[in-house]
């Protein structure tokens, strides 16, 4: 599937420089252009693999280059007010060669909080093309002020685009390193899964031909109707067998002593690892309304019964009856690999805790700021005894 990706503010710039990173070292060729957004200069000059030209300084005559300060009504506001600039940055993009947008932010924060759903929506107005959102939650530890931010730009951004996937940073929180160190990790976790789904369905000319390829459309429908969807993901190493001649293939001998048996077995256990472990946001899967299971690995290893029984237990695990299934053949990484979007979660307790704490921490805003005022009054009042100058 080919993406336009469009990464607003910090974190969205830092995962869509990851994306670029990921395409260039898988020859996934899933990015038909990119952009970053940004209100702070400094952000911009710290990617490795954007050109420089495509990264979009926006609101300069209000807060100068120097961002926001988590303020995302304002990011929001500076969106609007550039986004002539941010859509001609996009001009350049072959929207022909392209099946949707991406739009990534983290929601903490001030610009890719408030921004995210300001662009998605202008693209949403101008191209026929999916648009979907990849945001970013918080961890809970980062305080009242970016939950509140995230739950109000959640609640924007989820009707702003045709789905929004989530990553939830509170899931894949990593102890003992620094919190810069802790986001690269988590950014190549992040994109890992995510390019495996989109790099589906993009098998290269000349490569191997899958027996169920799984097609940009199946991902589409999969998105399709909306709501917030989660990713499970889960691999296992493997010995990469010899590629087959041309004719050993065309005789249909199968002499890389793969046991078909051990193939299906490892395909089961690979997608309820994948559905059951840690899933970009965590959810119950019961409930889901659509899935998509992608197996990828070295052709030898892909079994249609192994797909097949997959794909129903996760039927039955979903309750959907709108579960697809193929493989993704993919050399050279050594491994086998269960990739399921679940579309249209909606059972999600994270959601729930953070819109609660949201709505306490807007309160507590609301009533300090009120007693702030009262005291600072206080301290100023000096009985009329004093006057001001004018
Ligand atoms: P902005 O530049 O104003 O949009 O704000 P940031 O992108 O710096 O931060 C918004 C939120 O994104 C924060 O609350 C963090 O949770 C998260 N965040 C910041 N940088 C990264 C990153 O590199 N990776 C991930 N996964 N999350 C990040």
């Amino acid at each position: 599937m080919k993406l336009a990706l469009i990464g607003v503010g910090q974190a969205g710039g830092k995962v869509v420089d990851e994306f670029l990173a990921y395409d260039a070292r898988t020859g996934a060729d899933i990015v038909r252009g990119a952009i970053a957004v940004n209100t702070a200069k400094a952000d911009l000059q710290g990617m490795d693999h954007l050109s420089t030209d495509r990264r979009i300084l926006i609101g300069q005559s209000r807060v100068k280059g120097h961002g926001v300060g988590a303020d995302n009504e304002l990011g929001a506001e500076v969106a609007e007010e550039d986004i002539g600039e941010i859509l001609g940055a996009l001009d350049s993009v072959p929207i022909h060669e392209t099946d949707a947008f991406l739009v990534v932010a983290g929601l903490g924060g001030g610009t890719g909080s408030g921004g995210a759903p300001v662009i998605a929506k202008n693209l949403k107005w101008i191209y026929t093309e999916p648009v979907y959102g990849l945001g970013i939650l918080p961890g809970s530890d980062e305080g009242g002020i970016y939950t509140l931010n995230a739950a109000r730009s959640l609640k924007t951004f989820v009707d702003e685009v045709d789905n929004l996937m989530l990553f939830d940073n509170d899931a894949w929180r990593s102890s003992g390193e620094s919190v810069e160190e802790g986001f690269d990790a988590i950014n190549e976790e992040l994109v890992q899964r995510f390019g495996v789904l989109f790099s589906a369905g993009e098998v290269a000319e000349g490569s191997d031909v899958a027996e169920s390829v799984v097609d940009s459309s199946e991902i589409i429908n999969t998105l399709k109707g909306g709501g917030i969807s989660s990713l499970g993901y889960a691999d296992v190493a493997v010995d990469e067998p010899e590629r087959k001649s041309l004719l050993s293939r065309l005789r249909g001998e199968s002499d890389d002593g793969i046991d078909s048996t051990e193939a299906t077995n490892r395909i089961t256990s690979l997608v309820r690892k994948a559905t059951l472990g840690r899933l970009t946001l965590p959810c119950e899967v019961n409930g889901t309304e659509r899935a998509l299971l992608v197996v990828a690995g070295p052709p030898a290893y892909l079994n249609r019964k192994g797909i097949e029984h997959g794909r129903k237990w996760l039927e039955e695990q979903t309750g959907s009856m709108e579960v697809r299934g193929g493989d993704y053949p993919r050399r050279g990484e050594g491994i086998v690999a269960a990739l399921v979007l679940l579309g249209g979660v909606t059972n999600v307790p994270r959601v729930k805790e953070l819109q609660q704490v949201a709505i306490e921490a807007q309160q507590n805003i609301g009533e300090i700021t009120g007693e702030s005022e009262d005291k600072f009054s206080k301290l100023m009042d000096s009985d009329g005894e004093l006057e001001s100058l004018f």
